[in-house]
Protein backbone atom coordinates (compact mmCIF):
# COMPACT_ATOMS: atom_id res chain seq x y z
CA UNK A 1 0.00 0.00 0.00
CA UNK A 2 1.48 3.26 -1.29
CA UNK A 3 1.23 5.90 1.91
CA UNK A 4 2.67 8.63 -0.38
CA UNK A 5 3.95 8.64 -4.03
CA UNK A 6 7.42 7.44 -2.91
CA UNK A 7 6.99 5.24 0.47
CA UNK A 8 5.16 2.43 1.10
CA UNK A 9 3.42 1.04 4.32
CA UNK A 10 5.75 -1.86 4.04
CA UNK A 11 9.05 0.33 4.31
CA UNK A 12 7.34 1.77 7.36
CA UNK A 13 6.60 -1.34 9.15
CA UNK A 14 9.24 -4.07 8.81
CA UNK A 15 11.17 -4.55 11.03
CA UNK A 16 14.38 -7.35 11.71
CA UNK A 17 13.67 -7.67 15.17
CA UNK A 18 9.81 -7.93 14.56
CA UNK A 19 10.19 -10.74 12.00
CA UNK A 20 13.37 -12.19 14.45
CA UNK A 21 10.71 -12.55 17.24
CA UNK A 22 7.67 -13.11 15.38
CA UNK A 23 6.21 -9.89 16.25
CA UNK A 24 3.25 -8.70 14.77
CA UNK A 25 3.89 -4.92 13.54
CA UNK A 26 0.33 -4.30 11.83
CA UNK A 27 -0.70 -1.04 12.63
CA UNK A 28 -4.63 -0.01 12.75
CA UNK A 29 -6.91 2.30 11.03
CA UNK A 30 -5.71 5.09 12.93
CA UNK A 31 -2.19 4.56 13.19
CA UNK A 32 -2.20 3.93 9.32
CA UNK A 33 -3.59 7.26 8.99
CA UNK A 34 -0.76 8.58 11.13
CA UNK A 35 1.49 7.31 8.94
CA UNK A 36 -0.36 8.80 6.07
CA UNK A 37 -0.02 12.09 7.35
CA UNK A 38 3.57 11.83 8.48
CA UNK A 39 4.29 10.49 4.37
CA UNK A 40 2.29 13.22 3.03
CA UNK A 41 3.63 16.59 4.54
CA UNK A 42 7.02 15.21 5.56
CA UNK A 43 8.37 12.50 3.52
CA UNK A 44 7.13 13.52 0.41
CA UNK A 45 8.29 17.20 0.11
CA UNK A 46 11.76 16.01 2.15
CA UNK A 47 12.21 13.85 -0.74
CA UNK A 48 11.31 15.89 -3.35
CA UNK A 49 13.00 18.31 -2.19
CA UNK A 50 16.19 16.59 -1.70
CA UNK A 51 15.79 14.45 -5.14
CA UNK A 52 16.82 11.09 -3.93
CA UNK A 53 15.73 8.00 -2.14
CA UNK A 54 15.66 8.32 1.57
CA UNK A 55 15.91 5.08 3.85
CA UNK A 56 13.08 4.65 6.81
CA UNK A 57 14.85 2.72 8.99
CA UNK A 58 12.24 2.96 11.51
CA UNK A 59 8.50 3.75 11.04
CA UNK A 60 5.19 2.02 13.07
CA UNK A 61 6.15 0.00 16.26
CA UNK A 62 3.45 -2.07 17.87
CA UNK A 63 4.00 -2.06 22.11
CA UNK A 64 5.59 -4.73 21.66
CA UNK A 65 7.81 -4.67 19.40
CA UNK A 66 8.83 -1.24 20.72
CA UNK A 67 8.97 -2.63 24.36
CA UNK A 68 11.27 -5.68 22.48
CA UNK A 69 13.91 -2.83 20.89
CA UNK A 70 14.22 -1.01 24.20
CA UNK A 71 12.11 2.49 22.76
CA UNK A 72 10.56 4.93 24.80
CA UNK A 73 7.09 3.68 26.29
CA UNK A 74 5.90 7.50 25.50
CA UNK A 75 7.75 6.94 21.67
CA UNK A 76 5.74 8.97 18.90
CA UNK A 77 6.79 5.35 16.90
CA UNK A 78 4.07 3.81 18.70
CA UNK A 79 0.90 5.99 17.08
CA UNK A 80 2.73 5.83 13.81
CA UNK A 81 3.44 9.37 14.06
CA UNK A 82 7.34 9.35 14.02
CA UNK A 83 9.89 8.21 11.46
CA UNK A 84 13.57 7.30 11.60
CA UNK A 85 15.36 8.59 8.77
CA UNK A 86 19.05 7.63 7.14
CA UNK A 87 20.74 8.67 4.05
CA UNK A 88 23.75 6.58 4.08
CA UNK A 89 22.63 3.68 1.60
CA UNK A 90 22.24 6.51 -1.32
CA UNK A 91 25.05 8.61 -1.47
CA UNK A 92 24.80 12.48 -2.49
CA UNK A 93 22.80 13.50 0.45
CA UNK A 94 23.96 12.69 4.09
CA UNK A 95 21.95 12.41 7.53
CA UNK A 96 22.86 16.27 7.90
CA UNK A 97 21.31 17.66 5.00
CA UNK A 98 17.80 15.87 5.77
CA UNK A 99 17.96 17.04 9.32
CA UNK A 100 18.60 21.13 7.70
CA UNK A 101 16.07 20.65 5.51
CA UNK A 102 13.42 19.28 7.55
CA UNK A 103 14.27 21.95 10.29
CA UNK A 104 14.49 24.85 7.75
CA UNK A 105 11.52 23.50 4.97
CA UNK A 106 8.80 21.82 6.80
CA UNK A 107 6.06 21.78 9.81
CA UNK A 108 7.17 18.99 12.09
CA UNK A 109 6.44 18.31 16.10
CA UNK A 110 9.82 17.08 17.32
CA UNK A 111 13.31 16.78 15.61
CA UNK A 112 16.55 14.56 16.48
CA UNK A 113 19.61 14.79 16.21
CA UNK A 114 20.70 11.17 16.56
CA UNK A 115 24.61 10.81 18.16
CA UNK A 116 26.92 10.99 15.23
CA UNK A 117 29.38 13.70 14.90
CA UNK A 118 29.56 17.91 14.32
CA UNK A 119 28.50 17.10 10.61
CA UNK A 120 25.76 14.32 10.98
CA UNK A 121 23.51 12.13 13.07
CA UNK A 122 23.41 8.39 12.74
CA UNK A 123 19.90 9.37 11.73
CA UNK A 124 17.30 11.77 11.95
CA UNK A 125 13.98 11.01 14.01
CA UNK A 126 10.83 13.25 13.03
CA UNK A 127 7.39 13.40 14.13
CA UNK A 128 4.47 15.10 12.88
CA UNK A 129 0.73 15.77 14.37
CA UNK A 130 -1.72 16.32 11.67
CA UNK A 131 -4.55 16.40 14.19
CA UNK A 132 -3.07 18.65 16.71
CA UNK A 133 -0.39 21.30 17.46
CA UNK A 134 3.50 20.57 15.74
CA UNK A 135 5.53 21.78 18.93
CA UNK A 136 8.38 22.95 16.23
CA UNK A 137 10.62 21.10 18.95
CA UNK A 138 14.43 20.88 18.09
CA UNK A 139 16.77 17.80 19.90
CA UNK A 140 19.66 16.41 19.95
CA UNK A 141 20.43 12.79 21.54
CA UNK A 142 23.91 12.23 22.84
CA UNK A 143 25.35 9.67 25.90
CA UNK A 144 26.50 10.93 28.85
CA UNK A 145 29.41 9.77 30.53
CA UNK A 146 27.81 6.51 31.53
CA UNK A 147 26.47 5.79 28.14
CA UNK A 148 22.72 6.87 28.78
CA UNK A 149 21.09 8.69 26.36
CA UNK A 150 20.29 12.30 27.40
CA UNK A 151 17.95 14.56 24.66
CA UNK A 152 19.35 18.36 24.66
CA UNK A 153 17.20 21.31 23.28
CA UNK A 154 18.05 22.77 21.13
CA UNK A 155 14.96 24.86 19.76
CA UNK A 156 12.18 24.78 21.91
ZN1 LIG B 1 12.76 7.58 16.10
Amino acid sequence: MQLSENLTLRECTKSITASRLGINNTPDEWETENLRQIARYVFQPLREGLGVPIYVSSGYRSLELNTAIGGSSRSQHIQGRAIDLDADAYGGTTNGDIFRYIRNCIEFDQLIWEFGDEDNPDWVHVSYVHDGDNRGRVLKAVRDDKGQVVYKVIFD
